[in-house]
């Protein structure tokens, strides 16, 4: 059995199971696909990517005099990253593993070791230097 997102042509997004992938094909070539929701008959393999909300989507207004200035630039990127991202400070290390291990997405950044970001790499938790220092500094 595979499981497979799909999608109909209203973006309504459900599960729906099959034999195997020729399966899926075979089906939607006959037309026997459906959407649960709406009953159409339009429906293709949802993309699999991670839910962005609505909000980020939004182009930001991408003329404004700061694009012009690298500084900036940075700082109006640093702004946005710490509006979304928690700063943990030294225990950045423990919270990045226990978010790693939780599966749920959260942003945090905060200091670790050189020690600390080997091991974090080798547990396949998901890191990135920041290209500045955080404001706010837990030793501060
Ligand atoms: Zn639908």
């Amino acid at each position: 059995m595979i499981v497979y997102d799909l999608l109909c042509d209203r973006a309504h997004r459900f599960e729906a199971w099959f034999g195997s992938a020729s399966d899926y094909d075979d089906q939607q070539a006959r037309g026997l696909l459906e959407c649960p929701l709406c009953a159409s008959k339009s429906i293709g393999k949802a993309v699999m990517a991670p839910a962005v909300p609505a909000k980020s989507n939004q182009k930001t207004s991408s003329h404004s005099l700061a694009n012009d200035d690298p500084l900036a630039r940075l700082l109006q990127l640093q702004r946005q990253f710490e509006a979304q991202s928690d700063y943990v400070g030294d225990r950045f290390a423990q919270e990045a593993r226990a978010i790693h291990e939780s599966g749920v997405a959260r942003s945090v950044h905060g200091e670790a070791s050189a020690e600390e970001v080997k091991s974090l790499r080798e547990d396949g938790v998901p890191l990135l230097p920041l290209p500045f220092r955080p404001r706010a500094r837990s030793d501060a």
